[in-house]
C-alpha cells in the first residue's frame, strides 16, 4: 500500500485528505489503517508525535462510524488541551465531507457548561483530556453506552502527569465489548501495566523507535559555560539567518528569561510555558504558526501538541535528562522531507549526560565552536541573497522613476552598499566583541539569579581586559583560585576537551553537590594541561591516578 487511493478507506475521507495533501500513508499509517479496518483485537503502537498516528486511527474509524446513530462511538483520550484541540481539527478535516459526523473537544480550563452545551449537538466522537471527561461523567452529561473504539493518546504522558486512576475510571466506565487502541512514545511499566490490566490480547506494532534517529537533521553541540550561555545563544542565532526554530528550556523561569534576552536583543521570539494563561499561549501558538515570530522558546510540555512542519532549527538551550527526550525534541525539525539542524548547548560539567545521550540514541554529533563576529557576517551575507532570491512577487508598486541614476555604480558596488545597510547593526554589535571560545570554561552550575546582571558586567570586563592583554602580548593573569595541572595525555591519546572535562568531572564527583569550577584546557600532542579550583586539588591528585582513559593510564601533577 503506497497511496492512499489503494486503501479502502471512502470517497469523502480520500477527497478531504487528498486536499490535505497527503498522497502515501506514513509507516504508521500503512500498519494500523489495514488493522483497524479488518481485525477485532485491541492494539498497542508505540509510536511518537509527528509519525501521523492521529490519521492513523481516525482514518479507519471514520471510514466505519455509523453515521446514522447519534451516540458517542469514538472516544480519544489525550494529555492536555493543545494536543486535544490539534486531534479534534485533524479529525474534523479529515470528515470534512461527511456532513453527519460531529466531533467535540472536553478539556479542562474551559468552560464546563459551554462543553455541556456544545454536547447536546449529539457528536459521535468526542476528544478529551482525562480530568473534564471525569467531570463530565459526573455530571451524566456524556453516555458511554454505544462506544465502539477508546484511543488512548500519548498514554505515557497521561500516565506521568498523574492520570492513572481517571484512566482507570473511564476504561472501567466503558463497555467491555469495545477496541482500545493505546498510542505511546514509550512503554513504561506503568503504560504495560495498565494494558495488562485493560486491553485483551492486543496486537503490538512499533513504528519509528526511539533509537531510530532521523537521518535529515545534522547535530551540532557547543560546550559553553553558564555565563555566556545566552551571548552563545545569540550569536549562534546570527549564524543561522533565516531561521524557523524552537529553543526548549528546562524550567517556565528559563523559558520567561531566554525569551525576554532574545525579544530585548530585537528578535522576533516569545516564550511558551506553563505559567502563561491558555489565552496567551494560544496568542504565541498563533504567532508561531502564522510565522509573525520565527523563534519560540519553549519547555518540553508546553510544546506538545504545537504542531509545525517546517521548523530548520531544533535548539536545546539546555539538556534533557532523559535521551529519548533529545530525540524527541530534535525530531521536530527534519520533516516532510527536508532537513533540519539540532543545537544543543552543553556546560563543561555535563560532559557525562552528552554522553550518556550520545551512546543511547547513537546520534552522531559534532563539536562545534560558537562563531566569532566574522563567521557570524559571513553567515549572514548568505542570507540576505538567500532571501533576496526567495522573493518572486511584488509586495507593493512603485514607479522606477524614483529610482535614482545608479550608473556610476557597478553591480559590486551595489551588492556592497546593500550589504552593508542591511548588517550595520550587527556588524556594530560584533565589531569589538571577543572570541568566546578564547574564554575560560566556566562550570558553575547555577541558578542564582540575582548574580547574574554582575556576572554579565564582570564576565564582560574580564574579557575585554583578556582582548588587551592578548592583543599587546602578555600572558594571561591565572586566577587565583584555580590549581594547574599536568596531564599525561594528549592529542596522540585521541583527547578531546570534552573527555577532559568529564574525566575532571568524574573525579571531582563527591557527595556534596557542589561541583568544581575548570579552567582553561589545553591539549598539545603528547600531555596537557587543566585548570581546577582549588578546593578540589586534592581530589583530582588522589583520583585521577586510579582512572583510565581508552585503557591508558591516567595522571595528573600539579604543574610548575
Ligand atoms: P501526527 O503524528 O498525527 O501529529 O501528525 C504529524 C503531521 O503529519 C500532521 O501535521 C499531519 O497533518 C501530517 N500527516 C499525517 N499523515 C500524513 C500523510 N500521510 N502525508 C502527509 N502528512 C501527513
Amino acid at each position: 500500500m503506497n497511496l492512499f487511493t489503494e486503501t479502502n478507506l471512502s470517497p469523502d475521507i480520500l477527497k478531504a485528505i487528498g486536499e490535505l495533501g497527503y498522497e502515501s500513508p506514513t509507516e504508521i499509517q500503512k500498519q494500523t489503517i489495514p488493522f483497524i479496518l479488518s481485525d477485532i483485537r485491541d492494539l498497542i503502537a508505540l509510536a511518537q508525535t509527528g509519525t501521523g498516528k492521529t490519521a492513523a486511527f481516525s482514518l479507519p474509524i471514520l471510514d466505519m462510524i455509523d453515521d446514522t446513530s447519534r451516540k458517542i462511538q469514538l472516544l480519544v483520550l489525550c494529555p492536555t488541551r493543545e494536543l486535544c484541540l490539534q486531534i479534534t481539527k485533524d479529525i474534523k478535516n479529515y470528515s470534512k465531507y461527511m456532513k453527519d459526523i460531529k466531533t467535540t473537544a472536553v478539556y479542562g480550563g474551559s468552560s464546563i457548561m459551554d462543553q455541556i452545551r456544545s454536547l447536546k449537538d449529539k457528536p459521535q466522537i468526542i476528544v478529551g483530556t482525562p480530568g473534564r471527561v471525569i467531570d463530565l461523567i459526573n455530571r451524566k452529561a456524556l453516555d458511554f453506552s454505544a462506544i465502539h473504539w477508546l484511543v488512548l493518546d500519548e498514554a505515557d504522558e497521561m500516565l506521568s502527569m498523574g492520570f492513572k486512576d481517571e484512566l482507570e475510571t473511564i476504561l472501567s466506565e466503558t463497555p467491555e465489548t469495545k477496541q482500545t487502541f493505546l498510542f505511546s512514545a514509550t512503554m513504561s511499566k506503568e503504560v504495560e501495566r495498565i494494558s495488562k490490566n485493560y486491553l485483551t490480547k492486543p496486537h503490538r506494532i512499533s513504528v519509528g523507535s526511539i533509537n531510530e534517529v532521523k537521518k535529515n537533521i545534522k547535530h551540532e553541540y557547543y560546550v559553553i559555560g553558564y555565563r555566556q550561555k545566552k551571548e552563545a545563544l545569540k550569536r549562534l542565532i546570527d549564524s543561522n539567518p533565516n531561521q524557523y526554530s524552537i529553543i526548549f528550556c528546562r524550567t517556565r523561569m528559563e523559558t520567561q528569561e531566554v525569551a525576554d534576552f532574545l525579544m530585548q536583543n530585537g528578535y522576533a521570539a516569545d516564550a511558551l510555558h506553563g505559567d502563561l494563561s491558555q489565552a496567551q499561549r494560544d496568542t504565541v501558538m498563533k504567532k508561531f504558526r502564522l510565522k509573525n515570530i520565527d523563534i519560540l522558546v519553549a519547555t518540553d510540555v508546553a510544546a506538545r501538541g504545537l504542531d509545525v512542519n517546517s521548523l530548520t532549527h531544533v535548539i536545546h538551550y539546555s539538556l534533557p535528562d532523559d535521551p529519548e527526550v533529545f530525540v524527541h525534541r530534535s525530531g521536530r525539525t527534519g520533516r516532510a522531507g527536508k532537513d533540519g539542524i539540532s543545537i544543543a548547548l552543553i556546560k563543561p560539567e555535563e560532559s557525562r549526560k552528552l554522553k550518556q545521550i550520545k551512546s543511547v540514541t547513537k546520534i552522531e554529533m559534532h563539536e562545534g565552536k560558537i562563531p566569532t563576529g566574522e563567521d557570524i557576517i559571513k553567515a549572514q551575507v548568505g542570507g540576505v541573497f538567500e532571501s533576496l532570491f526567495e522573493i518572486h512577487e511584488d509586495f507593493f508598486e512603485f514607479d522606477d522613476s524614483l529610482i535614482p541614476d545608479l550608473s556610476a555604480f557597478t553591480k559590486e558596488e551595489l551588492a556592497h552598499k546593500l550589504l552593508q545597510f542591511q548588517l550595520k547593526d550587527l556588524a556594530l554589535y560584533y565589531k569589538d566583541r571577543h572570541d568566546l571560545m578564547e574564554q575560560k570554561l566556566s562550570s558553575r552550575d547555577d541558578d542564582r539569579g540575582s548574580r547574574r546582571d554582575r556576572d554579565r558586567g564582570r564576565d564582560r570586563d574580564r574579557s575585554e581586559r583578556g582582548d588587551r592583554r592578548e592583543r599587546s602580548g602578555k600572558p594571561r593573569k591565572r586566577n587565583e583560585d584555580m590549581v594547574r595541572f599536568f596531564f599525561n595525555l594528549g592529542k596522540k591519546d585521541q583527547l578531546k576537551k570534552l573527555d577532559v572535562l568529564d574525566i575532571i568531572n568524574k573525579a571531582t564527583a563527591g557527595k556534596s553537590k557542589k561541583r568544581a569550577e575548570i579552567g582553561d584546557i589545553e591539549i598539545l600532542e603528547k600531555f596537557s594541561f587543566f585548570e581546577v579550583e582549588k578546593s578540589f586539588k586534592d581530589n583530582v591528585l588522589s583520583n585521577i591516578g586510579s582512572m583510565k582513559f581508552k585503557g591508558k593510564e591516567m595522571r595528573a601533577e600539579v604543574a610548575n
